[in-house]
């Protein structure tokens, strides 16, 4: 089973409001795309890999001529037993990945028409986890590194979380427990390259034990030197824009248990804001919603404050 290339789908994905209308009109075309998404086109059955198939239940649904199975087009994927049309799930993809600064759950309902708001939180979950790691490329070759406090608004508690920054570039984003060596080392090891040179402020966390063989530059600033030539101003910059899009979209209003979907769905935008036409953007996402495993209302729910990021197995594309 070859999949399309990434570039094949987007060249074919819609740019524009009026273009995603067209092209997407009916559940079929929706569909079409899907199989082409997942299968290139040629659906196979999930049990044999016999491409032998044919469509029932109104085309939700394949069997295998040789070994009888039924593969359902939405099963082992992120969409797997939802029971709204792919129209409505395309139409979602279209507004997240248009609005430049993401959609709330309240958003959400109000478009999609949703009775309930837990149906449209549920919905942005899912979303937000085909947006999860991307891109998966180590950040280089000059990195900044650092951490901040965000959230806590009319609450007594404020969440860690690392940055990571290329120079106007990429950043990568983790909520994490502690900023101790052990962690930040995770934290590197994940995310930066080990020939990248790493420029830090003066904490003690970052040295060898975190950082490995990594150059490593520690600078310490006053204020008055960092109003001049602050020495990690993308982690800074990344940092206030950040806090402001958890502010402005998202009214502070998100548990600590969700922060790193919220952090991911950050780096995502951020990490794409030159790449032209939302068409990319909504395409990958598509993409990844027929790549990634299911998850659960409960994995949804039960996600630990622990950094997910480390924790969360990744599928390869
Ligand atoms: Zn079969």
């Amino acid at each position: 089973m070859t999949l399309p290339s990434q570039d094949d789908l987007w060249r074919d994905f819609p740019r524009t409001a009026t273009e995603f209308e067209a092209r997407f009109a009916t559940e079929e075309d929706c569909r079409a795309y899907w199989i082409k998404a997942r299968w290139g086109g040629k659906p196979a059955c999930a049990r044999c890999k016999s491409a032998r198939v044919w469509t029932i239940r109104e085309g939700t649904t394949f069997e295998c001529a040789d070994c009888g199975h039924q593969t359902s087009l939405t099963s082992g994927t992120l969409l797997e037993k939802t029971h709204k049309p792919l129209k409505m799930w395309f139409r979602a993809v279209f507004e997240i990945s248009t609005r430049r600064t993401g959609i709330s759950g309240k958003d959400l309902q109000r478009i999609m028409g949703f009775g309930s708001y837990k149906t449209a939180w549920t919905w942005l979950h899912k979303l937000r986890a085909a947006l999860v790691r991307s891109d998966s490329e180590p950040l280089g070759p000059f990195v900044q590194v650092d951490e901040a406090l965000v959230g806590g608004k009319g609450g007594p508690h404020k969440e860690l979380v690392l940055v990571a920054a290329e120079a106007s570039g990429r950043v990568r984003l983790a909520h994490a427990e502690n900023n101790d060596a052990t962690t930040l080392k995770r934290f590197a090891d994940a995310e930066i390259a080990p020939d990248a040179r790493v420029m830090t402020d003066g904490h003690a966390g970052y040295s060898g034990k975190s950082l490995g063989k990594r150059s490593h530059e520690a600078k310490v600033q006053t204020r008055t030197e960092r109003r001049e030539s602050d020495a990690i101003q993308s982690c800074h910059w990344t940092i206030s824009l950040l806090k402001r899009w958890l502010l402005g979209t998202h009214a502070g209003a998100i548990h600590r248990k969700h922060l790193q979907a919220y952090l991911d769905e950050y780096a995502f935008r951020h990490n794409r804001r030159k790449t032209n036409g939302v068409g990319r953007i909504a395409a990958r996402v598509i993409e990844r919603l027929v790549a990634r495993a299911p998850l659960t209302m409960r994995s949804l729910i039960d996600d630990t404050r622990a950094c997910r990021r480390f924790r969360q197995p990744e599928l390869t594309v």
